[in-house]
């Protein structure tokens, strides 16, 4: 009973704190264009993924602080940044749906590093779609993805802004193969995943540590079948906190895929949204420690449409109530 009537308390003081309020800290990119466009009927990248996010957001009130993405917003520089000019028209031509719904997300999550960038925000999500990390130069989607986001909003900070170390943390089920390739050689981007490796992509072995000058800047982290919160939590403590102490990155990026809950249908791992919420708060210790709190948080996978919202908005309230 008092379990209930505290929680009941809490949210109803998020909603005071968050609706209306000008000093939220945090942005919340959330817009209807990411309800269109399905790869095929039934395919678990369904636009309900997002549906389901903004009815969890509405329930709480934070509806009244979601931005929508600016659709004259330019940004097929910083996408050439990572992707060659042969794969975006080819997803152009082939994939118009799916292109007007990939360039929002990257309109989306310019927009997300700009505000969080310039200071104007502490911290921002994403609730974009198709996800990005799996995305190569191969002129058509990979598992799921168009253009890497995440990638894309790493050369772009870095180009307009006076950032140039960012980390950049996966905890996506699946392994940020696209990620890791365009930064393998980068000791300017520190990239940290954990996934199955024996899940797509098949990649993501933990002796592939970075090439050349990126060496040691490559951190993959191998979970099994039915890692747990502690699990997941130890492999960041051990691994994450010593890399980012001696990288201090000044800006920290999030490939959130909520895949790596309990109950995905494409996943087997059970990591809760305490789970989440945990690892959310130990990436914010991090960044408020190197990055002036600085981070952008990116939706990837997550297919359990229930489940999926409700971590993904876990992950929010903890980036929106933390040491607010
Ligand atoms: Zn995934």
């Amino acid at each position: 009973m008092s379990l209930k009537l505290n929680a009941k308390k809490t949210l109803n003081n998020l909603i005071i704190q968050t609706k209306n309020n000008p000093t939220i800290k945090s942005l919340i990119m959330f817009d209807p264009i990411f309800l269109k466009y399905h790869l095929s009927p039934n395919h678990p990248e369904d636009p309900k993924r997002i549906k389901y996010i903004g009815e969890e957001l509405k329930k709480i009130g934070l509806d009244s602080i979601l931005q929508k993405v600016d659709k004259d917003l330019l940004v097929m520089d910083a996408i050439r940044m990572i992707h060659s000019n042969d794969h975006i028209s080819s997803i152009k031509a082939n994939f118009p749906d799916a292109y007007e719904v990939a360039v929002a997300a990257v309109q989306s999550v310019i927009t997300a590093v700009n505000q969080v960038c310039s200071g104007k925000k502490k911290n921002a999500f994403c609730a974009v779609r198709p996800p990005g990390h799996h995305a190569l130069n191969t002129g058509r989607e990979e598992g799921f993805c168009y253009f890497n986001n995440i990638a894309i909003a790493a050369k772009y900070v870095q180009k307009n802004y006076k950032i140039n170390k960012i980390m950049i943390v996966d905890w996506d089920y699946h392994h940020g193969n696209s990620t890791e390739f365009f930064f393998y050689n980068d000791p300017s981007v520190l990239f940290f995943s954990t996934h199955d490796k024996f899940a797509y992509p098949l990649t993501g072995d933990p002796n592939k540590k970075g090439e050349g000058p990126g060496k040691g800047f490559n951190i993959n982290i191998h979970l099994p079948c039915g890692t747990s919160d502690n699990d997941i939590l130890d492999a960041f403590t051990t691994n994450l906190k010593p890399a980012a102490d001696k990288f201090k990155p000044e800006l920290i990026l999030i490939s959130a895929g909520f895949d790596s809950r309990k109950n995905d249908p494409l996943g087997c791992f059970e990591v809760s949204d305490s789970g989440f919420i945990k690892l959310t708060k130990l990436v914010m210790d991090i960044a408020e420690k190197y990055s002036g709190s600085k981070i952008v948080s990116i939706l990837e996978g997550g297919y359990n449409l229930k489940g999926n919202a409700s971590a993904a908005v876990a992950h929010i309230k903890t980036l929106i109530n933390y040491k607010v």
